[in-house]
């Protein structure tokens, strides 16, 4: 049957072909005795080189509408970091030869990167690896690598995300020896739906060139030199595979609808402008959730009112007509940003998060509410308020949308001084009074992954407790119904914007707790809407009803 082998993370899907061990372009040898000005002006060329490659890819990302790109603009600034300028200028200066200084410099930096406590500087490191790589293929004068053979699954021992995103795009797969589940590499196999596999070991670097390989993303394995048996069923399921994608093609631009024609939205998840692209082309019809906290992440001040009110107009052009919810920043002492000390805290989870950070800093929440009530003019802006539990703090933050209007209106700026303005239901809070929130929301939202994490008391990134964190667990379904019913009495809209509603097991319930809309992955809706069309409206409800019923799965112990 062949040799099964496990890898640490996948992108999903199935492909085979036959291995091509890939290898990276070999390091130039540095000239014997090279003064250092000459050996500095390479140095500073192949900088630049490296750069303007980076940029280029980031470009490329950012117009197939992947955000993915600010990586590469990431590393590009890196390339020309100060610290690795001028770490290798004083060993090259001390006579050490060019490749040899940039490699220790970078390695150095790597190694400073890796120890540290914050896990986002942690992930910088691979970023310095990926860094060292550019710059020594510039050096080498980018020679164009060997070709590879269309239809090949690419092995190789690591590759860095510019290698990544250069990849051919006529082959089947890649399988990489390194590599994490939650590394770059990784994450943009899945942008580019490239199924892949990564973090396998050295033993699929020892597979012979042209050594017939299944990969399965799904499962994060790779079958080398399958049987006739395992091929078969590869190929079915590759079919079934590419039969689904067709079908679900062909319900692009149809609205969201049960069989019977009950209407249900389907909108999508986005966390940076770029990404309503891609939700347009999987036929979303609206955006359910613009995480607006990229805006605020990895940079040294807060954004102004005009980069922000930029975003939000780049958002409303791709989905012209189309309703755009954006969510306040929703950022706390689990994800801080360097330029807002919070006190530290014992339970990040239940302390200073969502609105409770925009009420302790209302001159950042006044000028976010100041660009998208600028930006509402332009479209159908509804306004999300994440970590909502008393209805306090909506009036809180509807006063300070009316101060945001009046401050515009005495300015003379144009705005649209009310649009909708909503909640996340994602505490339990809030579900149990969504009642009396329903008074003052013009719309309810789910977001299951807070709402399980505070039902369950179970941390979501817990690494032990995984198996007690069910955003399908009855008492979360208890919880939403608590909401659709408040939602469907004040004759609200409702929809969901967690993972739960992304998850074809689950729709069928959701639809049938009344929920109006479903916001997820862009990826993800093709099929939602498939199954959502093999559905009746009284299928739905018995979804829902045994939903509620239930009994909870044991975690073990
Ligand atoms: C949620 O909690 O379900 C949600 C959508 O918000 P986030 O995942 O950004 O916390
Ligand atoms: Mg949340």
């Amino acid at each position: 049957m062949g040799t099964l082998l496990q890898g640490a993370g996948g992108a999903a899907g199935l492909a085979l072909g036959p291995v091509y061990q890939w290898q990276r372009v070999a390091a130039t040898v540095d000239p014997p005795n090279e003064p250092p000005d000459v050996a500095l002006a390479r140095f500073h060329a192949a900088q630049r080189a490296a750069a303007s490659r980076l940029r280029a890819l980031a470009e490329r990302q950012r117009a197939a509408g992947l955000r993915e790109a600010d990586l590469f603009d990431a590393q590009a600034l890196l390339v020309e970091d100060d610290t690795l300028t001028d770490g290798v200028t004083a060993l090259v200066l001390e006579g050490q030869p060019l490749t040899a200084a940039i490699q220790a410099v970078v390695a150095q930096m790597q190694s400073l990167l890796a120890e540290l406590d914050d896990e986002y500087l942690r992930e910088r490191a691979a970023d310095m690896a990926a860094v060292g790589v550019e710059l020594l293929r510039a050096l080498a004068g980018d020679q164009a690598p060997p070709p590879i053979p269309p239809g090949a699954i690419v092995v190789a021992d690591d590759l860095t995300p510019a290698e990544t995103v250069d990849l051919p795009h006529y082959v089947a797969g890649f399988a990489t020896a390194g590599g994490g589940p939650t590394g770059h590499t990784i994450i943009l196999a899945r942008a580019r739906g490239v199924p892949a596999v990564v973090g396998l070991g050295d033993e699929i670097l020892r597979v012979a060139d042209g050594t017939s390989l299944l990969i399965d993303g799904n499962a994060a394995t790779v079958l080398v030199d399958p049987d006739q048996d395992a091929l078969l069923a590869a190929q079915e399921r590759m079919a079934a595979l590419r039969a689904a994608r067709q079908r679900q093609a062909a319900l692009r631009d149809l609205p969201g609808r049960l069989r019977d024609g009950r209407p249900v939205a389907l909108w999508a998840n986005i966390g940076r402008p770029a990404e309503a692209r891609l939700a347009r082309e999987y036929g979303a019809e609206g955006i359910g959730l613009f995480r607006t906290e990229f805006l605020f992440l990895d940079r040294a001040a807060p954004p102004n009112e005009d980069e922000q009110y930029a975003a939000y107009r780049a958002v409303l052009a791709e989905l012209p007509n189309c309703p755009i919810v954006i969510r306040t920043l929703d950022v706390g002492g689990d994800k801080p940003l360097p330029y807002l000390p919070l006190a530290p805290e014992a339970n990040p989870f239940l302390g200073v998060r969502g609105l409770r950070l925009s009420m302790q800093r209302p001159d950042l929440f006044q000028t976010q509410l100041r660009a998208l009530l600028r930006a509402a003019v332009h479209g159908d802006i509804w306004i999300m308020l994440p970590m909502v539990t008393t209805p306090a703090d909506l009036a809180w933050a509807r006063a300070q949308m009316q101060e945001a209007a009046a401050a515009l209106a005495a300015g003379g700026v144009d705005h649209r001084p009310d649009p909708p303005l909503g909640v996340m239901i994602e505490t339990p809070a809030a579900a149990v009074l969504a009642d009396q929130l329903a008074r003052d929301a013009a719309f309810f939202s789910i977001g299951s992954n807070d709402l399980a994490q505070y039902t369950l008391a179970v941390d979501r990134g817990h690494p032990v407790l995984a198996v007690r964190y069910h955003a399908d667990d009855p008492a979360v379904w208890r919880m939403m119904e608590l909401a659709a019913r408040a939602a469907q009495q004040a004759g609200i809209p409702i929809g969901i914007c967690g993972e739960l509603g992304g998850d074809p097991n689950a729709a069928p319930a959701l639809v049938g707790l009344g929920l109006d809309e479903l916001s997820m992955a862009p990826a993800s809706i093709p099929a939602i809407k498939e199954r959502l069309a093999q559905l009746t409206w009284a299928e739905a409800q018995a979804a829902a009803a045994r939903c509620l019923v239930t009994e909870p799965p044991a975690p073990s112990p």
